[in-house]
């Protein structure tokens, strides 16, 4: 019988704990990761904002994520401690809708 060899970590790229077989980071090609990181999962199916923010003239500010962290930080109110990608992209696509002069900063 083949034993199962099962592994328990913290994957240095999300940050979220996993077991299991790790998967090897194609970054470089060193690093074990999760081995669900960075995998999209669409709990809700598909998403059809584009398709409604371009119906009703809006322009899309991103897409936020399902994110344990996020929702741990919004949780405590501490929403600025995250650092993520969206929420900057968001925040880039607004200041580029209503640029802030250099008199107001
Ligand atoms: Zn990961």
């Amino acid at each position: 019988m083949k034993e199962q060899i099962r592994h328990t970590g913290i994957c240095p790229k999300c940050g979220q704990e996993y077991t299991g077989h790790p998967a090897l980071s194609r970054t470089d090609s060193e690093t074990l990761i999760c081995p669900d990181c960075g995998k999209e999962i669409r709990v809700f199916g598909d998403s059809h904002i584009e398709e409604i923010a371009d119906k009703f003239g809006y322009d899309l500010l991103g897409k936020i994520p399902m994110d344990y962290k996020l929702a741990a930080l919004v949780d405590k109110g501490w929403i600025e401690m995250m650092e993520n990608s969206y929420l900057e992209a968001a925040a880039d696509a607004i200041e580029r809708k209503c640029p802030v002069s250099q008199d107001e900063e």
